[in-house]
C-alpha cells in the first residue's frame, strides 16, 4: 500500500510518499519562512502564491526520489482543511487533478489528524485509545483519540495557542519568526524561575487552557527592564510547562487514564515540553511517546500516513476546502470561544 500525501495549509508545502507498513519512501518539503519573516508572521496571500508555484514541482519530485509512478499509488491524500483557505484549495485542488487524472481515490485529510495520527507513524506500538495533547501554531487541546475519525475533545484554549504564545514571546524579545525554536534555544541559557509569570487557569475546575495572559505577562516583564531575556524564555517555558502538565492532570482525573500519554503538533518539538510530559506520564503509569521533531510541525508525511489509516475511503472530487473543521464535532465551545 502506497500513499501520496500533500500538505498546504499555513507555511509549509510538502509532499510525501509513506506507505501502510509506515515507511516513508520520499518526502519533500519547503518552508515559507523567509518571504514571512519580514511581516512577522503569515501573510495568507502570500502563502498561497508560494504553495501555487512549489507544489507541481514538488509532488514530481517526491515521485521520482521514489521512482513510482501515480499508478502505483493506491490513494491521493491532501490536507482538505483547518487552516489558511488559499493554500488549502491549492493542495486539495492538485490533489483532485491527479486524482482524475490517475483515477484513483482522493482522500480528504483534517489537518489535525494528520498530526493527531502522527504518533501512530512513527511508533507502531501505538494503539487506540490513547491521551493526546495536540500543541501546534493555531490549537491547543487535550483529545482522547479512539480511532481513527473518533476523537473527544476534552479540552481546548479560550484563547491563544501555545504554539502562538511561543511565537508571540519571541516577537516580544525580538527573537524573529518562527519563534517556538528560538524561544527554546534562548531558554536553555536561563533560570526558568527568574521572571514570576502566572499560570492561567492552573487548578481551575474547567478543563481548559489559557495562555493571552502568560503572553501579557511576558510583555510587562520585557518592557520592566529587571529582567535578562534568557530568562525571560525560560521562565516563559516553564509558566507553559506548568499549565499545560496542570491541565493535563485535570483532564486525567477527570477521565482517568489509557495505556499511553501522547504529545504532536508543532509545539511536541520542544525538548524541555516532552520531558515534563515523560515524568508526568510516568507518575501515572502510562506509557509516553511522541514522534520525532521533523514529523511534529507540519509535514506530508502525517497527511500520507492519515491516507494510510483512512485507505479504501474515498472522498468526491467537490468536496469543499474547510478554513475550520473540528476535529470533535460535538465538542461544546470553551467558553463560546476557539473549536
Ligand atoms: P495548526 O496545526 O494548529 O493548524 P500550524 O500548522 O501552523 O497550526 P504547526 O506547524 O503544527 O502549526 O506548529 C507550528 C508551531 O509550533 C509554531 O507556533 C511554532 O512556534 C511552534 N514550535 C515549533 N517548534 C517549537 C519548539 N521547539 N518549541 C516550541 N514551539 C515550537
Ligand atoms: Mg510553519
Ligand atoms: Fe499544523
Amino acid at each position: 500500500e502506497l500513499v501520496l500525501g500533500i500538505e498546504s495549509s499555513c507555511d509549509e508545502t510538502a509532499a510525501a510518499l509513506v506507505t501502510g507498513d509506515r515507511k516513508i519512501i520520499a518526502q519533500r518539503i519547503a518552508s515559507q519562512d523567509e518571504h514571512h519573516a519580514p511581516y512577522g508572521g503569515v501573510v495568507p496571500e502570500i502563502a498561497a502564491r508560494a504553495h501555487a508555484e512549489r507544489l507541481a514541482p514538488m509532488i514530481e519530485g517526491v515521485l521520482k526520489d521514489a521512482a513510482v509512478g501515480l499508478s502505483d499509488c493506491d490513494a491521493i491524500a491532501a490536507t482538505a482543511g483547518p487552516g489558511l483557505i488559499g493554500g488549502v484549495m491549492v493542495g486539495l485542488v492538485s490533489a483532485k487533478a491527479l486524482a482524475m487524472a490517475s483515477d484513483k481515490p482522493l482522500i480528504a485529510i483534517n489537518h489535525l489528524e494528520g498530526h493527531a495520527l502522527s504518533p501512530r507513524l512513527a511508533d507502531p506500538t501505538l494503539d487506540f485509545p490513547y491521551t493526546l495533547l495536540l500543541v501546534s501554531g493555531g490549537h491547543c487541546q487535550i483529545l482522547l483519540v479512539e480511532g481513527v475519525g473518533r476523537y473527544r475533545r476534552l479540552a481546548t484554549t479560550i484563547d491563544d495557542a501555545l504554539g502562538e504564545a511561543f511565537d508571540k514571546t519571541a516577537k516580544i524579545l525580538g527573537l524573529g519568526f518562527p519563534g517556538g525554536p528560538a524561544v527554546e534555544r534562548l531558554a536553555r541559557e536561563g533560570d526558568g524561575s527568574a521572571v514570576p509569570l502566572p499560570r492561567p487557569l492552573a487548578g481551575s475546575k474547567e478543563p481548559h487552557f489559557s495562555f493571552a495572559g502568560l503572553k501579557s505577562a511576558v510583555l510587562r516583564a520585557f518592557q520592566s527592564g529587571n529582567y535578562a531575556p534568557q530568562d525571560i524564555a525560560a521562565s516563559f517555558q516553564q509558566a507553559a510547562i506548568d499549565c499545560v502538565t496542570d491541565r493535563l492532570r485535570f483532564a486525567l482525573m477527570q477521565h482517568g487514564t489509557t495505556p499511553t500519554l501522547v504529545v504532536a503538533g508543532g509545539v511536541a518539538s520542544n525538548a524541555a515540553i516532552r520531558a515534563a510530559l515523560e515524568d508526568l506520564a510516568e507518575s501515572y503509569a502510562m506509557r509516553f511517546t511522541a514522534p520525532p521533531p521533523k514529523l511534529c510541525t507540519d509535514n506530508a508525511a502525517m497527511i500520507a500516513w492519515a491516507g494510510c489509516e483512512r485507505l479504501g475511503q474515498s472522498d468526491p472530487l467537490d468536496f469543499v476546502a474547510r478554513p475550520r473543521w473540528p476535529l470533535d464535532p460535538e465538542a461544546e465551545p470553551a467558553r463560546g470561544a476557539g473549536v
